[in-house]
């Protein structure tokens, strides 16, 4: 046969979990283990691509599930559209990747009006009969047609008047069928399809179709799922938890999720179908409950998840129902669970000899430690809060409060800003990157602010109501804020508070630390830190970077007593003027130094000398206070200073700039080194370097200013690599380099030609929205086309000099997916901001263990 598109649960295929989907291939797993599973078979992931592609199912689709129905009908003894002893099933949606609520599920699929009756007169049971048929026509008119919810619930209610939904009598759930049939009929213009076949079919589509629907696809952008993988599709013999008192349906952990500690976890709800425990029908049971009134279920259930933790290797949450004391299990998966909860439970089944510690380090999301390594609030401190919202993503943040996107991504140039709006759209995206944190008024868990700030790692406050926003101000808690007014956020607890609220950086517990020991052990990449400044240096330090990768100087030459003596310099007409200044700022730059060498004593030091423009330090025009600073204003002025006179180009024109800088880092070098310290390995890096002659002048420059302050003291000279032609020329530049580091920002901005002040939020974030772009190639490297140059330049580097020695410092270097480019790459180290230290560590061996065979994170199924 060509293409088969439909699979047993207990048919062995070769597609996995591409082509079965998580939920999927979860069943097929757990029928070939023998774990009580009903019969069922699954419609593929290809089947859902050819529909989407053909607008119609695929042929011979129907022909395949009229076959496998047949055989169900075989194994179970019951009838598809029978009215006598009808065989009813679920649809069941389900895609590679787990995107809980996205998408639908229909229960009792084979019901009529006919088979209503019979089945209550063969189970005697008609409560339970007619219960099954209104949800039918309900999940039925939601999914299929598009039926609002709310049509249903409110006939169901005041049907209730107050009572339970198990107190309904099976004549008032007769009646509430009629009355759902009748909302069918008023909202489609047609009958509630009586025929099975025609319901499967039908059902089949919608789920499908749900792949598209809009809260599928904004979800599949916050968590960068691909559009083209489509959903899986199971059809599952239907079990009964509504069947009385001895039935029910319930979830279960294997450990505590959110904390990670051993032992059964979940809840239970007697005498109910399906999503009654997450939809809040009634309030469940916690799950030990069971033990009393289901003993022999619940002892089913305990040994059933313990094999299922010892076959996945991992912690598992399942869906299962109770039909007349008999278990079934319908859903198995990889939990959810909190990063600390990760860590406890990967350090913890290594304890059990469940797992090994490789395995132990491939289970941990890296990008979700994040959640752990924000700065959060003193818990020594005493602080009221002013207002209280949603715990939206963890971590506390300080900064003024701006109220728009764009003054958001103006004043975080010049500091720390916390962005407060009524609710955030797409459009504002650019500033929730340039914000520290994020507060909303309006919005809960699941709102774009909490659902991309989640993604961002930023913290957020959502739906805070106690804020009100005027024009230009902000109220909490009675005092009024305008723009630049600092507040605090805690977006682990919801807090808000005005002012600045002392915060403490984040502590790497037991837990955490034993599994990044485990990790350094896997990993080849070395992992260094982005530090200006020696507390920066020493945090990092603290999380385990092997170095600094860069270390930038501009902002060394900001600061009050600086900044006049820089404009000096940049303002005096001859080299003269120039080293004069250049002289008074020398000692600066070298207690710098001597702050991080002391701080990184032993390891590498990248120091990239002065990269931007040189107008960047004078004020704008307008606010320059004489003709002369006016004039020279004017001089500077580039119409697209990104490809002015910045990196290189400025030491190649004012080599006194670079040889000053050079001069500060020799003797600081030398001045630890005499004090008694063990000085670093410094490294020399010149930036935006395109032509070997620009590295050949300044290397020499570096040598000799070297060889005049610390000749005894070991050194090394390098360049970024982020301009195209450096990439394609690596074989000659690294003729006259030691290093390369791959500056990523810069280069995935020449590259693509995207400036990234001018992408993020204008058209880079439209290309996302339509699909133009998979990701944000700032974020996640464009590893096909920024990839490829990086491959160039690793080629064709080393190739002329073997021992080169090769680093990436973008923010790329704090990102898993680029991490493991990286090391495939065969790159020595990389480098990221110092919080992200313990996530690079983690990735950097996820990807020698994936090298090695042994597989990576994956994403949790379901
Ligand atoms: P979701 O992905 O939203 O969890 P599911 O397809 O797992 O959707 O189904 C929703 C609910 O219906 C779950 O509680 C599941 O256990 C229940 N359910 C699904 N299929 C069956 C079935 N054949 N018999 C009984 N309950 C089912
Ligand atoms: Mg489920
Ligand atoms: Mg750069």
């Amino acid at each position: 046969m060509a293409n088969r598109f439909v699979f047993d649960f207990d048919e062995p295929t070769a597609g996995g979990r591409d082509l079965l989907g998580g939920k999927g291939i979860g069943l097929a797993e757990m029928t070939h283990m023998g774990v009580p599973v009903p019969a069922g078979f699954t419609i593929t992931t290809d089947a859902c691509r050819a529909y989407m592609d053909e607008g119609d199912l695929p042929d011979g689709l129907e022909r395949e599930v009229d076959e496998h129905v047949a055989r169900l009908e075989e194994r179970t003894g019951k009838r598809f559209g029978s009215s006598d002893d009808p065989l009813l099933v679920s649809v069941r949606s389900g895609a590679a990747v787990s995107m809980p609520g996205m998408m639908d599920t229909i229960l009792n699929l084979g019901l009529n009006d006919a088979a209503a009756e019979g089945l209550a007169a063969r189970t005697d049971n008609a409560r339970f009969a007619y219960d099954s048929y209104r949800r039918l026509i309900q999940m039925f008119g939601e999914v299929v047609d598009g039926i609002d919810a709310h049509r249903f619930e409110s006939a169901l209610s005041s049907l209730k008047g107050g009572r339970q939904d198990t107190d309904l009598t099976p004549e008032e759930l007769r009646g509430l069928v009629e009355t759902f049939k009748d909302i069918y009929r008023q909202e489609t213009g047609s009958h509630f399809p009586a025929d099975a076949r025609d319901q499967l079919l039908r059902a089949v589509r919608a789920v499908f179709s749900s792949w598209d629907n809009p809260r599928a696809q904004v979800y599949r952008r916050a968590h960068g799922i691909p559009d083209v993988l489509g959903t899986a599709v199971n059809v599952v013999q239907m079990v009964f938890g509504n069947k009385g008192d001895r039935s029910g349906t319930g979830v279960a952990f294997t450990r505590d999720p959110s904390t990670g500690s051993s032992g059964l976890y979940g809840e239970f709800l007697a005498d109910a179908q399906g999503e009654d425990v997450v939809a809040g029908i009634r309030t469940p049971q916690p799950i030990e409950a069971m033990r009393d009134s289901l003993p022999n279920a619940f002892g089913q259930l305990v040994q059933t998840m313990r094999r299922l933790e010892e076959h996945y290797r991992d912690m598992q949450d399942v869906e299962f129902t109770v039909e007349d004391e008999r278990l079934y299990l319908l859903q198995t998966r990889s939990a959810k669970r909190t990063a600390a909860a990760a860590l406890k439970a990967a350090v913890s089944m290594v304890e059990e000899g469940l797992i090994t510690r490789e395995e132990a380090v491939t289970r941990i999301d890296p990008a979700q430690l994040d959640q752990l390594l924000h700065p959060m609030i003193d818990p020594t401190a005493t602080v009221e809060p002013a207002a209280k919202g949603l715990n939206a993503s963890p971590g506390a943040a300080s900064g003024g409060i701006v109220f728009d996107a764009d003054t958001a991504v103006e004043r975080a140039r010049s500091g720390p800003v916390v962005l407060v709006r009524w609710e955030t759209t797409p459009d504002d995206i650019h500033g929730m990157i340039a914000a520290e944190g994020i507060l909303t008024v309006h919005g809960g868990m699941t709102s774009h602010a909490a659902v991309v700030a989640r993604g961002m790692g930023k913290p957020c406050v959502a739906g805070c109501e106690e804020l009100s926003l005027g024009d230009g101000t902000a109220t909490i808690g009675g005092q009024e804020l305008r723009e630049g007014d600092v507040i605090t956020i805690d977006g682990g607890t919801g807090r808000v508070f005005v002012g600045r609220v002392p915060l403490v950086p984040p502590r790497i517990n037991d837990d955490f630390e034993t599994v990044l020991v485990w990790a350094d052990d896997q990993r080849r990449l070395k992992v260094r830190a982005n530090a200006d400044n020696p507390e920066d240096a020493a945090r990092s330090r603290e999380f385990g970077a092997q170095g600094i990768g860069l270390c930038r100087t501009e902002h060394m030459f900001f600061g009050d007593e600086r900044l006049p003596v820089v404009q000096e310099m940049i303002l005096a007409d001859s080299e003269r003027g120039r080293r004069s200044a250049l002289d008074r700022l020398l000692p600066f730059q070298q207690s710098d130094f001597e702050g991080i060498f002391e701080a990184m004593a032993g390891l590498p030091v990248t120091i990239r000398l002065l990269d931007p423009p040189l107008h960047e330090f004078l004020p704008a025009e307008d606010e320059a206070t004489d003709e002369k600073m006016r004039s020279r204003i004017r001089a500077l002025r580039e119409s697209n200073p990104m490809l002015g006179t910045r990196g290189c180009r400025v030491g190649l024109m004012f080599p006194e700039i670079y040889e000053m800088q050079i001069r500060a880092i020799a003797r600081a070098a030398r001045a630890v080194h005499e004090r008694g310290g063990e000085p670093p390995l410094v490294e020399v890096m010149h930036p935006l370097v395109g032509f070997r002659e620009e590295l050949a002048r300044l290397r020499e420059l570096t040598e000799s200013v070297w060889a005049e302050e610390a000749p005894e003291l070991d050194h090394l000279v390098g360049t970024m690599i982020e301009v195209p032609r450096a990439a394609l020329r690596a074989d000659e530049i690294s003729e006259v380099a030691d290093f390369f580091s791959f500056g990523t920002n810069d280069l995935t901005q020449m590259t693509l030609a995207f400036s990234r002040d001018d992408a993020e939020g204008k058209f880079l974030t439209r290309y996302l929205e339509d699909g133009v772009l998979e990701r944000n190639p700032f974020e996640v490297l464009d590893v096909e086309g920024v990839g490829d140059l990086m491959r160039i330049a690793v080629e064709r580097g080393r190739g002329a000099k073997p021992n080169l020695k090769l680093g990436i410092c973008g923010e790329h270097g704090g990102e898993p997916r680029s991490i493991a480019f990286c090391h495939d790459l065969g790159l020595d180290y990389v480098s990221c901001s110092p919080f992200r230290v313990p996530l690079a560590r983690l990735a950097a061996a996820q990807a020698a263990l994936k090298e090695a065979g042994s597989g990576s994170y994956v994403a949790a199924g379901g």
